[in-house]
């Protein structure tokens, strides 16, 4: 079985091109928040836009509605198959063809919902986020035809961007529908417009509230301070007990891991500083690679502290407090042990005696891809054939929870997270945007990856 040439696959997605960027534009057009409603009409009018428009490209699509784990109805979901053969492999292509809210049209510089091209690049809510991600789907597909030699499942999901509340019991009813060797998720991003990226890993998460008890009730500062420390204090020394001198997180038995796949290119510390605000004299916590510490290695935040506000305050010893703390878990590690680590390092670090316990709060599991996986290597083929440079690996520091929830319902999948953003894209913010030739460069690695997968 011949692979499709570079140049052939090339030159089918150039002459649809038009009706890719054409699908893109209704599909802003069409306005699907779904924070404006699940289960509402215009929800199922994006869904049926969708499934028509896979039908178009050879998918047998239709729209269901799944319902939550109450019972109640849920999202309005695309699914669909094209079967060429029983005994080729089985890919299943996964985008959601929701939207991220427009809280304030004024902070666009183009109409959001109208699909508008400035230089390279595609403007509207959802061009990238994950309008982008259908758009790639339904080219790939296109420029096989009658030369795909897998079978094709897809879902196109409709209430991502809420957090997928009907996700599990939906994907385990299916179960047997969405079966595959492969899963190819086009809802992440490139490196940057010219550089593409497999997104090799997900840090996980779990918190927990901890509670920090010096006193039975509040005493005069003035009366009690010195040998009696406030409970606030006694709070911030146990929350820099976790740090060692460099500013590594050093809690026995919360892991860490190198970026997974390798570290090919680092991230930029100046643009690091530059996006996320930092003041100049900052200097960056932690050691190794920004990329480590920003993907694979765990991190602490306070996202919470009971304390009394500075307006109001008086002369007194405060006898207790809580304060919450958000660990993002190395890819690998299962959150619940991490918690539990962290949870009986609090308890065991409790400043001077002071009475500490923990509540555990909720979990979730990190990802990590399997560099060595075959679909991996084809991947990364693909995307140097239709890039012309090597692709990039790329980490997230945060979490996409459905993704490890697929590896989890389908454990003998090879999972491929792909998309069609880039660092320009500001998806989930004003002037959401896809470049154009990236587009393109993703559908061709698409199609040119699903040949692959043939053999
Ligand atoms: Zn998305």
């Amino acid at each position: 079985m011949a692979a499709l040439p570079v140049e052939e696959v090339r030159s089918r997605v150039e002459a649809d091109f038009d009706r890719i960027v054409n699908v893109l534009n209704k599909k802003i057009a069409l306005q699907s928040i779904s924070a404006k409603g699940i289960t509402a009409d215009h929800m199922k009018r994006s869904a049926e836009f969708v499934a028509e428009e896979l039908n178009k490209v050879g998918v047998n699509a239709q729209v269901v509605q799944s319902h939550n784990p109450n019972g109640t109805p849920g999202a309005w979901e695309v699914i669909g198959s094209k079967i060429v053969n029983e005994d080729a492999p089985t890919v299943l292509l996964y985008a959601h063809h929701d939207v991220q809210p427009v809280p304030d049209a004024s902070a666009w510089n183009t109409d959001p919902f109208v699909g508008t091209v400035i230089d390279t690049r595609l403007y509207g809510r959802g061009a990238a986020d994950d309008g982008g991600g259908i758009a790639i789907h339904s080219g790939a597909l296109q420029a096989l035809g009658d030369d795909l030699k897998v079978n094709i499942k897809v879902f196109v999901e409709g209430e991502e961007e809420m957090g997928s509340p009907s996700f599990i019991p939906f994907i385990e009813e299916h179960k047997d529908e969405f079966d595959s060797d492969v899963i190819i998720v086009a809802d992440s991003g490139n490196w940057s417009a010219e550089i593409p990226s497999l997104t090799t890993s997900l840090r996980g998460n779990t918190d927990i509230d901890v509670h920090v008890k010096a006193l039975h009730h509040p005493v005069h500062s003035g009366q009690y301070g010195g040998p009696i420390l406030d409970a606030n204090t006694l709070a911030a020394m146990l929350i820099a007990s976790m740090y060692d001198e460099h500013g590594d997180l050093a809690v026995p038995g919360v892991a860490s891991e190198d970026p997974i796949g390798g570290l090919q290119r680092d991230m930029d510390e100046t643009a690091v500083r530059t996006d996320a605000g930092i003041v100049d004299s900052y200097r960056l916590a932690g050691t190794g690679s920004l990329a480590a510490r920003l993907w694979t290695k765990p991190s602490v935040t306070v996202i919470g502290f009971d304390a009394h506000p500075v307006e109001g305050s008086f002369n007194v010893i405060s006898p207790e407090t809580t304060f919450r703390l958000s660990l993002r878990t190395a890819p690998n590690q299962r959150p619940e042990e991490a918690q539990e680590a962290l949870a009986a390092f609090m308890v065991e670090h409790a400043p001077f005696g002071a009475e500490v316990w923990v509540d555990k709060l909720d979990n979730g599991m990190g990802w990590a891809m399997d560099p060595n996986a075959e679909a991996t290597k084809d991947a990364m083929e693909a995307m140097e054939e239709a890039f012309g440079v090597a692709p990039v690996n790329k980490g997230e520091g945060g979490s996409i929870p459905f993704i490890p929830e697929l590896q989890r319902i389908f454990p003998k999948a090879q999972v491929l997270v792909t998309g069609p953003e880039d660092p320009k894209a500001n998806a989930h913010s004003p002037n959401e945007s896809i470049s154009l030739p990236s587009l393109k460069n993703n559908v061709i690695t698409e199609a040119l990856l699903l040949d692959k997968l043939a053999k």
